[in-house]
């Protein structure tokens, strides 16, 4: 086997980390040095976007390369079957060392155990921040620290310990920076005496929007838990507008502690593979399993398929193939990483992934014909801590359709109630916020029916099917 051509692959991967919470994608709140490295010394994804905005969805989809009605994990209640076909099986039968390291999140026991590793070792569920407890093929264990730290330790002991005539790959994936936004240590104080700026649509009154905003419960100023969110009450004699900046400050800025331990933590990474000589022989990835609202919509959590739960940050550093400070704005989906891994390694693409490969757009070369539209379900309905409804759409480079069909259809962890079904259609060029609904506006009308006739395309090319629609 000649191994200079199989690149060694290392996915770090985090959880609720939102693009605009990354200096390098022109965060306002806050730096993140090392995570910007990699975009520097290789190539920014400016438009990458999840195909269901949640957890353990999203975790399926980059194993399996497919759409969740076809991997089976529709919502964060559903877990992976782990006989189905996945990208690590098919780099472990290729040769490669897989492992898997850090948050899972797709189920404990029998079949949802992790499959395709080498080794593995996993957070109990959502995982805990403060020694947490880590199961693998064993049992349980408890380990002394922070979560951060610790997956990081791990993973770097792991590859330390490698069989060095042989490729590796490497999934460290971080509980951080979901809830409860615990920090660190060494970060509980940053940003004590500074005020993080609010974003642009902090007090979004939800106007002109579908029932599906007005009815979410994911508001900072009405739906943190004082205790779990806020580590304490607000002080007495607030006006609700103060209120509501005090809680904002509260969670943002555990929030980004949490992420500045995780870039640290890609630092050492970096500096690992610099140090081992290893950098120009590894891809290396950081993402997040979705994005977040950080405020945005008056809102913390994600499931929307507005702009800032949707759009994943991705970059990626790999010498060999990336000219270092490059931007692909090609549309690229979680169900295209497997593929990509595959494809550069050499490993045939099983025909029933629906990912398309990113190497080609590594190298700066947007095919011919490339996607310029995607689908997008987020199957939980009513779920009983954030309420909103389930809903499918597409977005293209300008416009995004959504359809709140409104409805449980058997998904679990919904609740069986329906409510109206509802259309929002936005026009980003015009309105990057999100703000203005435009579906019923006369001036649109040819193009919603336009897209409408893409949505159907798209939702026959994934192999879903349409719920009955209303006008
Ligand atoms: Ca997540």
């Amino acid at each position: 086997m000649n191994n200079t051509k199989k690149p060694n692959i290392l996915f770090i991967m985090s959880d609720d980390h939102a693009a605009h919470a990354m200096s390098c994608y022109g965060s306002r709140i806050n730096e993140t040095p090392n995570i910007d490295r990699i975009a520097n010394e290789g190539m920014r994804f400016d438009n990458c976007f999840c195909t269901n905005s949640i957890c353990s969805p999203s975790r399926a989809a980059i194993l399996t390369g497919k759409y969740n009605h076809l991997n089976g994990v529709k919502t964060i209640d559903d877990e992976l079957d782990g006989r189905q076909m996945t990208f690590p099986k098919l780099l472990q039968a290729d040769g490669y060392q897989t492992a898997m390291i850090g948050k899972w999140h797709l189920g404990h026991g029998g079949d949802a155990d992790p499959t395709g590793f080498d080794y593995w070792t996993a957070v109990r569920g959502q995982g805990e921040y403060h020694d947490p407890i880590f199961l693998d093929a064993e049992g349980a264990k408890q380990i002394k620290g922070y979560a951060t730290d610790i997956i990081t330790d791990i993973t770097l002991d792991w590859i330390d310990k490698r069989d060095k005539d042989r490729p590796f790959m490497v999934m460290c994936h971080h509980k951080a920076p979901h809830r409860p936004w615990q920090p660190d240590e060494k970060h509980a104080h940053l940003y004590e005496d500074v005020d993080i700026p609010e974003p642009e649509t902090f007090y979004d009154d939800y106007k002109t929007r579908s029932q599906a905003a007005v009815e979410a419960r994911m508001r900072i100023d009405r739906d943190m838990k004082d205790e779990v969110d806020l580590k304490g009450l607000p002080p007495e004699g607030l006006s609700a507008i103060e209120e509501k900046k005090w809680k904002y400050q509260r969670y943002i800025k555990d929030y980004l502690r949490c992420v500045a331990s995780i870039d640290d933590n890609v630092g050492r990474v970096l500096d690992y593979l610099d140090k081992e000589g290893l950098a120009e022989d590894t891809i290396i990835i950081y993402t997040s399993d979705q994005g977040f609202f950080l405020g945005d919509h008056g809102w913390y959590d994600k499931r929307f398929m507005y702009e800032e739960s949707l759009r994943m940050p991705f970059v990626v550093r790999y010498p060999r193939a990336i000219q270092p400070g490059t931007v692909a704005t090609a549309m690229a989906l979680n169900v295209d990483f497997p593929v990509t891994f595959l494809d550069f390694a050499g490993v045939d693409i099983p025909e029933d992934m629906q990912g398309h490969s990113l190497r080609p757009i590594f190298a700066g070369e947007e095919p011919e014909g490339w996607r310029t539209s995607m689908y997008y379900r987020y199957w939980m309905h009513l779920d009983k801590y954030h309420n909103v409804y389930s809903h499918y759409g597409l977005r293209t480079d300008r416009y995004k359709l959504i359809y709140y069909y409104a409805e449980a259809l058997g998904s679990s962890g919904s609740i069986e109630e329906k409510r109206q079904p509802e259309w929002e259609l936005f026009d980003l060029e015009e309105d990057p916020y999100e703000i203005n609904n435009v579906y019923g506006n006369p001036n649109y009308a040819e193009r919603v029916s336009a897209l409408k006739q893409e949505l159907r395309r798209l939702q026959l090319d994934v192999l879903d099917e349409p719920v009955e629609e209303i006008d």
